[in-house]
């Protein structure tokens, strides 16, 4: 027998999930718990580090958050203060040394950084770094910033670390930790998702608000793009290091990344997923019997696309929740296995029904083509699939591990050659329009980059060649 890998739900990985606390009583639990709703946001490697004011209490695994912390670990965090950090690596390698938050001596200090994002000039400002003498201990991106601040000669660390953030070009969504404050700040565009929440009178960041809704916090405001909170026991403190310009949300946050019950950028991921597919029903018709979703992210889609097409919603096939990332393979071959393991159609339901295959996006088409034969093989009648979303065409230099350009199939392809590939009676994608359409926000405010090539944050050749290069397979 061998252990296989298992693919995750989806070819594409969300980056990280960051949560801070101060000031409260049990702050490592509530970070650990506040990990926990945020694992979707990475489940590579998870991290906590506490203080007391005094001293620094650390602990990171590699693997999910329910894993690496036990009753025995979170006793050991000792303090009132603690921010922590769930990881699926963008840049830098898939070690320990790597995982997040990052701890280093700062000024007369620690300090604490974790990272959503992915800085698209870090090879360079690393290198120029480099050859003023800093050295480097790990291979992520994020230590950038430390050196960044610890070169500046401004006086606070606010200051240094404006400073430093002036000189960084990419996505990120940033928490700090010393011994008396905790520190946020988040891109000009803001391209990733970080709120401000409050459980009492007490402060929390996060990343998505399902986290407060696990602990009872209550959600105060987005941190605005361009801007760095300071909290303390006096309380919170705003300050801006760059002018407003326009925000460049990732619509992908919507469409796949973020946790359906979360408000991300001022509107709720379920609702949102909803409309995308309503907007699929008016836009790719088709007579049939049943919506299928993919599970589980093409189920809110779906959803939307049955009640505005009037055509019966139908789980048609079950996911298995409690398959791990590796799995015993059976000694007797049996075909598609990773697949079925995982999901199963209900042949009773799909038997002789004209199926609409609803779900979110399609990568590199091959696990869209495993699971359409399977139902087939439960029986169906005819398969059209829906995509709530555009043919992703372009590699994301913002943070999300896509496959290289080449790998994606709609990189070359056009639709009726993937209809042709997967194995379906029809396919239809969203288009762009009715993708921004379904937003509640101004068209204009998001990052379309990985649909349309339009890169809101320059990356020019080497960038992309650095940002590809990293990104581990
Ligand atoms: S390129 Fe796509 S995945 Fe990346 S930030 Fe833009 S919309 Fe999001």
């Amino acid at each position: 027998m061998k252990e296989n890998k298992i693919s995750m739900n989806h070819d594409l990985r969300e980056k990280c999930g960051l949560f801070a606390i101060l000031g409260c009583q049990d702050a490592a639990r509530l970070t650990y718990l506040g990990l926990y709703a945020l694992q979707h946001r990475g489940q590579e490697s998870a991290g906590i580090i506490s203080t007391d004011g005094e001293q620094i209490f650390s602990h990171k695994g590699m693997g999910l958050v329910g894993h690496i912390f036990k009753e025995n670990i979170l006793k050991t965090l000792e303090g009132d203060t603690a921010c922590g950090h769930v990881r699926y690596s963008t840049t830098g390698r898939s070690h320990i040394e790597n995982a997040q938050p990052f701890l280093v001596n700062f000024l007369s200090g620690k300090l604490a950084v974790a990272h959503n994002g992915n800085i698209v000039n870090a090879q360079k400002l690393r290198k120029d770094l480099e050859s003023k003498g800093s050295i480097f201990q790990t291979t992520m991106d994020t230590e950038i910033i430390v050196h960044l601040m610890a070169r500046s000669r401004k006086p606070s660390i606010v200051e240094k670390l404006a400073d430093s953030l002036k000189k960084l070009r990419g996505a990120f969504s940033l928490v700090f930790m010393t011994e008396k404050s905790i520190i946020a700040a988040r891109d000009p565009h803001g391209v990733r998702p970080l709120c401000i929440g409050k459980i009492g009178e007490k402060y929390i960041i996060t990343s998505e608000t399902c986290a407060l809704d696990l602990i009872e916090a209550d959600y105060i405001r987005d941190v605005e793009p361009g801007e760095i909170i300071e909290i303390t026991d006096q309380g919170l403190k705003s300050f801006r290091y760059t002018p407003k310009i326009k925000h460049k949300y990732c619509v992908f946050e919507y469409i796949y990344f973020s946790r359906p019950d979360s408000n991300i950028f001022g509107e709720n991921v379920y609702l949102t997923r909803k409309r995308l597919g309503k907007r699929m029903a008016v836009e790719a018709p088709v007579d049939a019997d049943i919506v299928v979703p993919m599970p589980d992210s093409g189920i809110y889609a779906a959803l939307g696309y049955s009640e505005e097409s009037g055509i019966p919603f139908e789980v048609g096939v079950i996911r298995n929740h409690y398959v791990g990332r590796t799995f015993i393979h059976p000694a007797q071959s049996i075909r598609d296995f990773a697949v079925r393991v995982k999901l199963n159609p209900i042949a009773s339901v799909i038997k002789g029904k004209r199926v609409i295959l609803v779900d979110d996006s399609i990568v590199r088409g091959t696990t869209s083509k495993k699971r359409v034969k399977t139902l087939w093989k439960a029986g169906a009648k005819e398969i059209h699939m829906r995509i709530s979303c555009p043919p992703i065409r372009h590699p994301c230099y913002y943070g999300i591990d896509f496959p290289s350009p080449e790998e994606l199939i709609a990189s070359d392809k056009t639709e009726d050659e993937i209809a042709k590939f997967l194995g379906v009676d029809s396919l239809a994608y969203l288009s762009l329009k009715g993708m921004l359409n379904a937003m509640f926000q101004n068209n204009d405010q998001f990052c379309t980059a990985c649909f349309s090539g339009d890169y809101p944050i320059a990356v020019n050749k080497d960038m992309r060649k650095d940002c590809l290069e990293n990104i581990p397979r």
